[in-house]
């Protein structure tokens, strides 16, 4: 099934990002947790794929598995930095022949250090280099990654606007954001991508906060903002994981609730392959997706 003919059909798609584990007790963790979000029947699930390199076989194997053995409809994360045409050409095949019909096409965030800049040596510089090549083999739904604060590399969101039009003119058929806790960013990021022509449905990626600490870290990373009344909400609790958990979810329907009502056309979650604050929150939202 395509995402985008999901997204069509007018009811909210509802959707939950896993990683590739890393050892065996992460296998395990993952296996009950999707065995928990299986049973809310999402309409997709996600699999990330690891610019940096470690985990990219990992991806490949859990996305097979999900979509091939449990029968999820499963969209792969794909990224091209540091990638030549000829491996990008081998992986979109292989991702063919195991059934996976939707992909979110990334460029991946590039090193860290200043000297790592100078092996940026791939054939593809960024995500619309790969998304015109994908769509160009007539094989997937694609999706591209929006930022309502805008990218940490762009100048202005004018210019992060721009680039986003051209993910789509190159094939994207729907975008995903970045994790944001603001409703009003992803409203005003909505409307100025319409004023600029872009028309696809733009589902928000959702962020449980689960740990406060751990929060911080990832908006600091991506460049995403934690409002003062939500940081008001959880400072005086980050030492204590019931109340911040409680808070975190607490804060997530009404975010979530808000979001629907104002028509967006369905929820990402982002769920670190935890499954409890997920289950919570969809519970709460029965009868509205
Ligand atoms: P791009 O669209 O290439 O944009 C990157 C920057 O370059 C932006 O500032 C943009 O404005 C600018 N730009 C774009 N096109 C041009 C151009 N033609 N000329 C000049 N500048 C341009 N990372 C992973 O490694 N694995 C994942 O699985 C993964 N999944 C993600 C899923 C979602 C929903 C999101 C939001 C992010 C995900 N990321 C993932 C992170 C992503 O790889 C990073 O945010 C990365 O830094 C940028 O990727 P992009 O696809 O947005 O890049």
């Amino acid at each position: 099934m395509k995402i985008i003919d999901l997204l069509r059909s007018g009811k909210p798609t509802y959707s939950f990002e896993f990683f590739p584990p890393r050892n065996f007790s992460s296998i395990l963790e993952l296996g009950i947790n999707v065995g928990q979000l299986m049973k809310l029947s999402p309409s997709f699930i996600s699999v990330t794929y690891g610019a940096g390199g470690s985990t990219q076989e990992a991806s490949f194997d859990l996305t097979d598995y999900l979509q091939n053995k449990i029968g999820l409809t499963t969209m792969a994360h794909y990224t091209c930095i540091n990638a030549q045409a000829a491996k990008v050409a081998k992986d979109l095949e292989h991702l063919s022949s195991i059934n996976i019909e939707n992909l979110i096409l990334l460029r991946g965030d590039r090193p860290a250090s200043a000297d790592d800049q100078s092996v940026l040596k791939g054939d593809f510089q960024h995500a619309s280099d790969l998304i015109r090549y994908a769509s160009g083999t007539g094989k997937f739904c694609i999706g591209a990654a929006g930022y309502p604060e805008m990218h940490p590399e762009s100048a202005t969101r004018e210019e992060d606007l721009r680039y986003l039009k051209y993910k789509v003119d190159q094939g994207a058929d729907f975008i995903i954001t970045q994790l944001f806790f603001d409703n009003n960013l992803y409203f005003d990021f909505v409307a100025r991508a319409r004023a600029n022509g872009i028309e696809t449905p733009i589902i928000p990626g959702i962020m449980p906060v689960t740990n406060f600490r751990q929060i911080r870290r990832f908006t600091q990373t991506c460049g995403a903002s934690i409002p003062w009344q939500l940081e008001e909400l959880l400072a005086p609790h980050q030492d204590h994981p019931d109340k911040t958990y409680q808070i975190g979810v607490d804060f997530a329907i009404k975010q979530c609730c808000e979001l629907l009502s104002g028509g967006a056309p369905g929820l990402h979650f982002y769920t670190l392959n935890k499954s409890r604050a997920t289950v919570d929150i969809f519970h709460a939202l029965r009868g509205i997706i």
